[in-house]
């Protein structure tokens, strides 16, 4: 049966509020899957599997699909569709408020890494992945279908427009690059925008020592908050002596006169463990 007629057949109507831009076409439905180098071995998470396309495709290569669904009405299209797949758990709820680690033991009795896949709303792609990775869920990869000017944020280079904190933190988190990019005509409803499909790889251990993460997540949110003044002027916020900035900035190399948003990740890591030894 085709998305369509089974969407008709439940008479389901499309929730803006959800964030609901169903994929059909199976090219890229496929394409997602093999991004995840997803195999028979692998446990994967669906956020939002909407009418379970993709869903149906992780499942024809994973060994278990646990797919969260918020939305109750999709729940009979859900069962409906993914009748003939015995390797798929539908779980009602926001994946915001759910503790992965907790949802995937419960269900396989195990505590083995898994991977994320999932074509997101729009509007939580960012709060989502950021929440799964500062929570340190035992999550091997994500593999996400997010807007393109989030995938090039997601990517951006130091001192270039898309480099933000976003993008800092990703990077202390994984390795993000940009897997494929997608038409907004292969949705439904067609949305107003277009799509890139992001991969990141989780990183084992972080990538730099960090003294004090909570000092590193200060740090970074000062350097962006005024991204267009020099380091020196937006650490101001901080309230730590000029003199002191200026002392630190000189021990770590770092030009008092650049401004935040060209630092990398590891200048921003050497800068936040001198900070911690005086905060
Ligand atoms: N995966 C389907 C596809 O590719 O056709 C649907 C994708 S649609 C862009 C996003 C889906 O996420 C919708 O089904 C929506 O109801 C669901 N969703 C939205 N917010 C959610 C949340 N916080 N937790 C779980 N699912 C959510």
């Amino acid at each position: 049966m085709s998305l369509k007629d089974i969407l008709g057949k439940h008479n389901f109507k499309f929730k803006k509020r959800f964030g609901q831009n169903f994929i059909t076409d199976p090219g890229i439905l496929n394409k997602i899957v093999s991004s995840g180098e997803i195999n028979s071995e692998d446990i994967v998470v669906e956020i939002g599997p909407g009418a379970g396309t993709l869903t149906k495709a992780i499942a024809q290569e994973a060994k278990l699909v646990i797919a969260i669904e918020i939305d109750k009405d999709l729940m009979p299209i859900l069962a409906d569709n993914l009748l003939d797949f015995n390797n798929i758990r539908v779980i009602e709820g926001d994946a915001l408020k759910i503790n992965l680690d907790q949802l995937v033991e419960e269900i396989t009795g195990e505590q083995k890494p898994y991977k994320i896949v999932a074509n997101l709303p729009y509007y939580i792609t960012s709060p989502l992945v950021m929440h799964f990775l500062e929570s340190e869920f035992n999550i091997q990869r994500i593999v996400i279908m997010v807007q393109k000017e989030v995938a090039q944020r997601f990517t951006g280079e130091p001192g270039t427009k898309d480099y933000g904190a976003l993008t800092v933190s990703l990077n202390y988190y994984s390795k993000p690059k940009i897997a494929f990019f997608v038409s907004r005509n292969v949705f439904t409803p067609k949305p107003d925008v277009d799509s890139a499909v992001v991969d990141l790889e989780i990183r084992k251990e972080p990538p730099y020592q960090v003294n004090n993460i909570n000092i590193l997540r200060k740090l970074i949110k000062a350097a962006f908050n005024q991204r267009r003044k020099t380091l020196t002027n937006a650490l101001k916020v901080l309230n730590i002596e000029k003199a002191i900035i200026a002392q630190i900035l000189e021990d770590t190399k770092i030009d008092p006169k650049r401004r935040g948003e060209t630092l990398t990740l590891e200048e921003f890591v050497k800068v936040a463990n001198k900070l911690s030894a005086i905060i």
